[in-house]
């Protein structure tokens, strides 16, 4: 079995606020990040097609406790989106105080951009993840 769709992949494209996944070329269902088969059918004949990054907020957390060594990075906002295209992707929630987070940020519409940050000790360098912003 290969990668129709590698995790480097992902990540170069996404530095470029692109947002790549796989479309299921059996059942059409859209997956991303990139997984080895078909989150609906198991089905391994997928093609790579990039997502627009807009969605909506389902849920979020505030966060003002850091990871070891993302201590600069707090207070910040994890938001659960699900995209237009189906999947549900994780990322970073840019423009809103964490203090001032509240219910209403659910059922918001938002647009993918990417955050990169430094490596810990727990990584082998420099991530990057997606960050969000509203759109009104
Ligand atoms: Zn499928």
């Amino acid at each position: 079995m290969e990668y129709r769709l590698t995790s480097k992949t992902y990540y170069e494209a996404l530095k470029q606020d692109k947002l790549l996944g796989l479309k299921c070329r059996t059942c059409g269902a859209v997956t991303t990040p990139p997984v080895m088969v078909c989150r609906e059918c198991a089905g391994q004949d997928m093609a790579v097609v990039e997502l627009k990054g807009i969605g909506t907020i389902r849920t979020f957390t505030s966060v003002f406790v850091a990871a070891e060594g993302r201590e600069s990075e707090c207070p910040y906002i994890i938001v659960l989106v699900e995209l237009d295209e189906g999947p549900w992707l994780m990322g970073n929630l840019d423009g809103i105080d964490p203090k001032a987070a509240s219910m209403e940020l659910i059922g918001k519409k938002v647009k993918m951009g990417h955050k990169v940050f430094p490596g810990d000790k727990y990584s082998a360098g420099e991530g990057v993840s997606p960050l969000f912003s509203l759109v009104d």
